[in-house]
């Protein structure tokens, strides 16, 4: 989509509302804060679509920020898989960077605010914070360490520092109000003990900021002009605002805090704790699966990058939650995947047809089209024999007229090749069709005459000469989930509506051109739907992913004939 051609989204009025009000175009600065554990999804794609498109179109600079504070959950697998998620979606960041990277800015700040009387130590068991937390409408209790001197809470915050202390006797909470009415603000902890190594930083720490208490800050350390989050940080805003009530310079940029809402597709989940149940479950192969809704699921499965971004400018970004149907996902990846991918023959449920009147032996290197919507994609040859197939679904012994495809006594073209006409057809003991034994007008290969002068039928069928075809795997996918909105379900567990039929595995036959495919070819199977050439693929057998079906097959190809 033309970027600058499209009606400008809450998120940029509120840009240049700002602009307008003074704020310098210089320091518009925006970032992508990922936390590392868990790959992205096409949810993500939405946040990531904005942020560096805000970049693009204010030529500001955006970052990459790992949130990467939760050493429990976090891996560098990770952070490699976001990174070249965000690459392949096209995008650059300007710098690359970890909230780890902040850790002892955060610290020295943790122990400033505890000098200030604004932070203390509780050494009381998460239970017993819990219990005093009070409800919305009812005002939490005073932990019995509030009081505690800034001398005891710097030597014991020092102390939590250098791993004297073990996990869960001591925090570090921010002395703001038990009384407040937003419960977020009632004196949130900042740091908790963890001995875990952190994927970055390893044994240096044994304290880790809590989310909230780091998140505000990087951005502010950063120099974000505009934190983009989604709208389940809301309620976090005033506590993000505290925060940085504290630390704040009037000369220095504050970062402004503007939410967004979720984007849901139907048909999957979009939250990686959920995603990773499912790969720890071997619901699925891995995060790349091609049934995921991660991007590198979706890659595998055959999406381009054009196509994932369309999809996240067109549905753009709202303010309510709502759900995507997937099918909009698809008719992007189709819409791209029409203009770009060659078409090519393959047959995927075979059945035999014999040419009777065909010499046998011979073959014919018949011409065939690229992309029939862009003559720059050139043409290659397709080999044609006696023996072929074709698919079972285009052959019926009887059938009315409304049936375009091979019927006894009836005549179909065979795609870049000749009319054939069935005369009689084999079965075997159950009544099924073995074999068509048909017979060919050699005066009507395509390309041979004028457009005109060409004999004209009703069908066409796609086919392969049996004898120059190879085998490929064949993966079909069907949705991940049985359920439209799997995990919106009171009492059932997502898990529940996993679809037990998501992927059928079957042996196809492919023309000979296909030979050299590489992982991540795209192709469309004429009439069959769009397919890649899948990483498990060897030198001696090629792996197909079906990416999508064709809408509307037969529209187009009665269309071109
Ligand atoms: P998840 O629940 O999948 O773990 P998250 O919000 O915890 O999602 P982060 O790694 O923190 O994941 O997300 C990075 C950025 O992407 C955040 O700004 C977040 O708000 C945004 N984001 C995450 N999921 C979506 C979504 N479904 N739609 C739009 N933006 C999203
Ligand atoms: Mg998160």
């Amino acid at each position: 989509m033309n970027d600058t051609a499209r009606a400008l989204n809450f998120i940029e009025h509120i840009v240049e509302e700002d602009l307008e009000n003074g704020f310098s175009k210089e320091h518009l600065r925006f970032r992508f804060p990922p936390e590392p554990n868990g790959y992205l999804h096409i949810g993500h794609a939405s946040s990531i679509s904005l942020n560096f498109g805000l970049g693009l179109r204010y030529k500001a600079p955006v970052n990459l920020r790992f949130d990467d504070t939760n050493p429990a959950k976090e891996e560098q697998e990770f952070v490699d898989a976001i990174k070249r998620d965000v690459q392949w979606l096209g995008y650059d960041w300007n710098t690359e960077r970890y909230a780890s990277d902040y850790f002892q800015q955060l610290y020295d700040w943790a122990v400033e605010l505890i000098k200030d009387g604004k932070a203390y130590v509780d050494s009381q068991t998460s239970e017993e914070m819990a219990e005093q937390k009070g409800t919305p409408t009812e005002a939490g209790k005073d932990s019995s360490f509030r009081i505690r001197s800034v001398e005891e809470n710097l030597e014991l915050f020092e102390g939590m520092k250098e791993g004297k202390f073990q996990e869960g006797e001591h925090v570090l909470r921010a002395k703001i109000d038990m009384a407040a009415s937003n419960m977020l603000m009632r004196d949130p902890i900042m740091y908790r003990v963890l001995h875990r190594p952190h994927h970055r930083t390893n044994t240096d720490w044994c304290i880790y900021p809590m989310y909230d208490w780091t998140h505000g800050e990087s951005d502010y350390i950063e120099q974000v002009s505009h934190s983009l989050c989604t709208l389940e940080f809301l309620p976090h805003r005033e506590l993000y605002n505290w925060f940085l009530d504290q630390v704040y310079d009037e000369k220095q940029v504050r970062p402004k805090q503007r939410e967004f809402a979720r984007r849901n597709l139907s048909h999957t989940v979009v939250s990686k704790r959920k995603l990773l149940q499912l790969v720890e479950k071997g619901v699925v192969k891995g995060w790349d699966d091609p049934r995921m809704p991660t991007i590198s699921g979706l890659r595998r499965r055959g999406y381009t990058p054009e196509s994932i971004r369309n999809f996240a400018d067109t549905i753009g970004i709202a303010k309510r939650e709502n759900l995507i149907d997937v099918s909009l996902l698809e008719f992007h990846v189709r819409e791209h995947l029409n203009k770009v991918a060659p078409r090519v023959m393959a047959v995927l449920d075979p059945l035999k047809v014999i040419i009777t009147d065909y010499p046998e032996g011979e073959v014919e290197w018949l011409e065939a089209e690229n992309n029939p919507g862009d003559e720059s994609a050139g043409s290659r040859t397709v080999p044609f024999s006696r023996d072929l197939y074709i698919e079972k679904a285009d052959f019926r012994e009887e059938a009315n007229r409304k049936f375009f495809r091979l019927k006894l006594g009836g005549e179909v073209r065979l795609k870049n090749g000749y009319i054939i006409k069935a005369e009689s057809c084999t079965k075997d003991d159950n009544g099924n069709v073995t074999e068509v034994q048909c017979t060919y007008d050699p005066k009507s290969k395509s390309g041979s005459g004028t457009e005109e002068s060409l004999r004209k039928v009703k069908g066409t069928l796609h086919w392969v000469s049996i004898e120059h075809a190879i085998k490929a795997e064949v993966r079909l996918y069907d949705r991940l989930f049985a359920d439209e909105s799997p995990d919106t379900h009171k009492d059932k567990d997502f898990m529940e509506f996993v679809n037990p039929d998501s992927l059928k595995v079957i042996t196809g036959y492919l023309e000979p051109s296909l030979k050299e495919a590489k992982a991540e070819d795209r192709v469309q199977f004429q009439r069959l739907g769009y397919f890649c050439v899948d990483p498990d693929s060897t030198p001696g057998k090629l792996v197909f992913n079906r990416t999508v079906g064709l809408r509307d097959t037969w529209a187009k190809v009665q269309q071109k004939d």
